[in-house]
């Protein structure tokens, strides 16, 4: 997955040397996939299928992104525009698009420099890819840790997440070291981006709501989100919706925490152990309780008072 990110921002940045010569492809028709091109009297063994995408000059045409065995990385564009399957079928034609340019030869990307990328260099290798909801769950975890540092040290550090599939849950993961797996941490499928970090014996912590941010690209990020999700992205498709999910993560990078989320604490309600904001919390001779519980010790205490 980095792999297909690097070759698609070099892409992007126009890191291609052009070839545009007709060659033959040996096509692995079981697992659709090219296994091996000869160009110049020389066979490039495909040692990697970084993806597959629809052409751009006829409907029906399809394009491959390959890692070859010399480390090259080629753009091979299938014809199929013209093959009738109902009748004769007319060869298929393979074309050597272009071959991307060496890490060396490309424009590093500023954020690829910083000393925030350093930091995230090893949570993206764990996820798969360096994508915006990534970093709002590194956000999520540093400003936690900065409200409340002793969270770090202690053993029950539990994280409530109410959503389910999102990236920001393996940045939880590999920052904190809570998991799913050894209880610490939980998820509710609220489909939306709300942690909430506590300590399961103090009974305390912080939650946090991601605040609405405005990268006024939405209308362009949705329609190539579309296209990458459906599987109709032409190349050029994918590497436009990379360079948008690139600006993305460096304006997140960029953003203080205090812009991305909005802060509550939170305390362990006495009866039921369910957190709850301050807000919500009824005061019970010191101890905390939340609404339910309030209203049943009250509705139970009357009971035994009017029996
Ligand atoms: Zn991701
Ligand atoms: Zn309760």
């Amino acid at each position: 997955m980095l792999e297909m990110e690097h070759e698609l921002r070099a892409i992007g940045n126009g890191q291609a040397e052009l070839i545009n010569q007709t060659v033959h492809v040996d096509y692995d028709n079981r697992r659709q996939r090219p296994l091996g091109f000869s160009s110049n009297g020389r066979y490039n063994k495909v040692i990697n299928l970084l993806g597959t995408f629809k052409g751009d000059l006829s409907p029906n045409d399809l394009t491959y992104l390959v890692k070859t065995v010399d480390g090259n990385t080629y753009h091979l564009y299938l014809h199929l525009s013209d093959s009738d399957p109902l009748h004769t079928r007319s060869p298929v034609r393979w074309t050597l698009d272009f071959r991307v340019l060496k890490s060396g030869e490309a424009i590093v990307l500023p954020l690829w420099k910083s000393s925030a990328h350093m930091r995230m260099e090893g949570v993206a290798d764990f996820h798969g890819d360096l994508c915006p909801e990534l970093i709002l769950g590194c956000k999520a975890c540093h400003m936690a840790l900065e409200l409340l540092p002793e969270l770090n040290t202690l053993r029950d550090l539990i994280v409530i997440a109410e959503n389910n599939n999102s990236p920001a849950l393996d940045a939880i993961q590999f920052v904190l070291g809570c998991t799913i797996g050894n209880r610490r941490l939980r998820v509710i499928d609220n489909n939306r981006h709300i942690y909430l970090f506590v300590t399961g014996t103090g009974g305390y912590g912080m939650k946090l709501s991601l605040k609405e941010i405005r990268f006024n690209d939405e209308d362009r990020f949705n329609e190539f989100e579309r296209k990458v999700v459906e599987g109709c992205a032409t190349l050029n498709d994918a590497a436009s919706y990379q360079k948008l999910l690139d600006d993305r993560v460096a304006k997140l990078v960029d953003l203080d925490n205090e812009e991305v989320f909005a802060v509550e604490s939170a305390r362990k309600c006495f009866m039921c152990n369910n957190f709850l904001t301050e807000s919500l919390v009824h005061e019970n001779n010191g101890f905390p309780m939340c609404t339910v519980c309030q209203s049943n010790m009250i509705s139970n205490n009357s009971d035994i008072v009017y029996q």
